[in-house]
């Protein structure tokens, strides 16, 4: 199995952040070869330039970068063609690569990357220095490499781990539902009669917060000339800004969905079915209900869970989770909760939200009712973060009354 390991780079002195940028800009320039070349030849009818042409003529040192980090560019360029061909088979508005680039991830293929100790050299072309950066935890084995730009330098590493042997158990029975959430990321119901609930108030907050920090600095910007050094600076505050919060987000994210399926490990889990909630994503609710639907990134949450659970040996599905939330699953009668807790008026039935949703699941997806978890887990999915203010509180004020 293929994963990637991201290396930010940190504290980087200013000559090799320009060297970096100038990469990326020479990547850019390449790309934009290969799209103008594509479009004249459309233009004149003429056949479009292939492999062998694109590489010909974007060799020979025109390039300040590697040559094999020009030839992938180029292959990228023609695998994108090609998928756009294939769209516009069907909808023609489809558009041919066009759009201008400035800057473009920088990638070296696995013969060209080499390393010494724990110092990573990556070559700039001949009669150029490589770049080199010391890396702790170097992996032993490591693929391509791309330089990537996300609020801030960072190399992707492509690592191949082996594929560990499933153990050789006898196939579990056990199966788990996932109702996917805003509030809380996962609600997860086993079969062995167990529940869990990792909440997702932290992304949320974490998303507010940065919402927030975005509109002071966007304040700023509306005072400022374009092009002038203070405008420069605050793009750039924006940007950092911008990379740490999608770091932050997409580690908590990594936690939560790890937790789920470690919860599914410890109850003996084969199969997993995560709700797909396409439905009610989609549905017009509302202007504000629909701002908070769009934050939700239940995507990555699916993605996310079902790697992890190929990893862990489990086999996942997703289907649609229609009406699962608004049952009731003691006696079928629908009814729209409002808030954390489902209440029944007809039978008396209470119980967590979310909770109810996953139950319901197991009869859309195996056919089998279960009923409600004697008891449920709270996790959440990183360590408790405590606020600066709250470890250093301010000093009592002193009343001049004794
Ligand atoms: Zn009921």
């Amino acid at each position: 199995m293929e994963r990637v390991r991201i290396f930010p780079l940190s504290g980087l002195d200013t000559s090799t952040r320009l060297r970096l940028k100038a990469a990326q800009r020479e990547a850019a320039r390449v790309w934009m070869y290969c799209v103008e070349r594509h479009h004249a030849a459309r233009l004149a009818h003429a056949p479009w330039p292939g492999r062998q042409e694109l590489q010909e003529e974007t060799k020979g040192g025109q390039y300040a970068l590697h040559s094999q980090s020009i030839q992938m560019i180029t292959h990228q360029f023609l695998a994108n063609v090609e998928t756009i061909a294939k769209l516009r088979q069907t909808d023609t508005r489809h558009r041919y690569p066009y759009h201008p680039k400035t800057y473009l991830t920088v990638e070296w293929p696995t013969q060209a990357v080499s390393r010494q100790g724990n110092t990573l050299l990556l070559p700039m072309g001949r009669g150029r220095k490589s770049l080199r950066f010391h890396l702790n935890g170097l992996p032993d084995q490591f693929g391509a490499v791309s330089l990537v730009w996300n609020g801030g330098y960072e190399l992707h590493l492509v690592v191949s781990s082996p594929d560990s042997i499933p153990p050789d158990m006898p196939a579990s029975p056990e199966q788990a539902t996932v109702d996917l959430g805003e509030i809380h990321l996962a609600a997860v119901t086993t079969t062995t009669g167990k529940g869990l609930i990792v909440t997702g108030r932290e992304i949320r907050s974490l998303k507010r917060q940065h919402t927030m920090t975005l509109r002071e600095i966007q304040k700023k910007l509306s005072h400022c000339t374009k092009g002038s050094r203070r405008y420069r600076r605050l793009c750039y505050a924006l940007e950092r800004c911008k990379g740490q919060a999608k770091r932050q987000i997409r580690d908590l994210r990594h936690k939560a969905t790890r937790q789920v399926v470690n919860f599914c490990q410890q109850e003996d889990v084969q199969t997993v079915f995560i709700g797909n909630p396409d439905g009610v994503r989609k549905k017009d609710s509302g202007r504000h209900h629909n701002q908070r639907m769009a934050r939700w990134e239940y995507g990555k949450d699916k993605d996310y869970l079902q790697q992890k659970c190929q990893q862990a040996h489990m086999t996942s599905f997703t289907g649609s989770e229609r009406g699962t939330s608004s049952t009731c699953p003691a006696c079928d009668r629908r009814k729209k909760p409002r808030g954390r807790i489902y209440a029944c008026r007809h039978c008396g039935f209470v119980g967590h939200r979310d909770i109810v949703g996953s139950m319901n699941m197991h009869s859309l997806a195996f056919g089998s009712r279960i009923s409600y978890p004697p008891s449920l887990t709270y996790r959440r999915p990183g360590p408790a973060r405590v606020r600066w203010r709250d470890e250093h509180p301010l000093p009592v004020a002193r009343t001049g009354t004794s």
